[in-house]
């Protein structure tokens, strides 16, 4: 509860330690460098920053439809990975990073000792420092928030091609201060990377989180 505490309170001054995630979808039908703008992308980028601007707790039901890349079979099960990074935290942000379906690295958000520490830049340092950056070009990363812009620069910096989220930058903000920049807009304006974004996979547990 301590630990609620000090986060709501960093919320409400507008500090932005916390880190977390943000996200969107995009690449298989759509999403991704401003080169392959076709109708079916741009609805489906309509579609995420629609659901960006949702009220806070909306359906999954209606997240879900919102994002460009499908659920697959396995992303509840790695996205619990990262839900168990998030809950060693003071603030319940952790990320997993998946690589042909093999856990490879996880990390989870490190506080006010280091803002930039999010959970998504510490399992991406923790996966560069056992095996180097080459491994996370085509890597899938979990997040139990949609990856704020800092992350989802870190993650297309890496080539790191599929982003599964939990919680959207909307829910979050009911509980925390975020920066209002979808994940998928920072891929959209990225024209040299492609990067599939899938959101609100077991949100209601990540949410649940940020109440204990
Ligand atoms: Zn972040």
């Amino acid at each position: 509860m301590a630990a609620m505490a000090g986060w709501r309170s960093a919320a409400r001054t507008g500090e932005e330690t916390l880190p977390t995630d943000t996200t969107t979808a995009r690449r298989e039908p759509t999403r991704s460098a401003a080169s392959d703008a076709g109708p079916s992308r741009r609805g489906a980028l309509a579609a995420l920053f629609a659901a960006a601007a949702l009220p806070a707790l909306a359906p999954s039901s209606a997240r879900a439809a919102a994002v460009a890349g499908a659920v697959r079979p396995e992303d509840e099960g790695f996205m619990r990975v990262a839900l168990e990074q998030a809950a060693l935290a003071e603030f319940p942000f952790g990320a997993a990073i998946v690589v042909d379906g093999v856990l490879q690295a996880k990390g989870h958000n490190l506080g006010r000792g280091d803002p930039t520490a999010h959970g998504e830049m510490t399992a991406i340092r923790s996966f560069i420092a056992d095996k180097g950056p080459a491994g996370l070009k085509g890597a899938t990363l979990y997040t139990s928030g949609e990856p704020c812009s800092m992350c989802m620069s870190a993650i297309i910096w890496c080539g790191i091609g599929r982003v599964v989220y939990a919680a959207s930058i909307a829910e979050l903000s009911t509980v925390i201060g975020q920066i209002q920049i979808p994940c998928a807009e920072v891929a959209e304006r990225t024209p040299f990377a492609t990067v599939e974004i899938t959101g609100g996979v077991l949100a209601d547990e990540a949410m649940a989180l940020f109440r204990r």
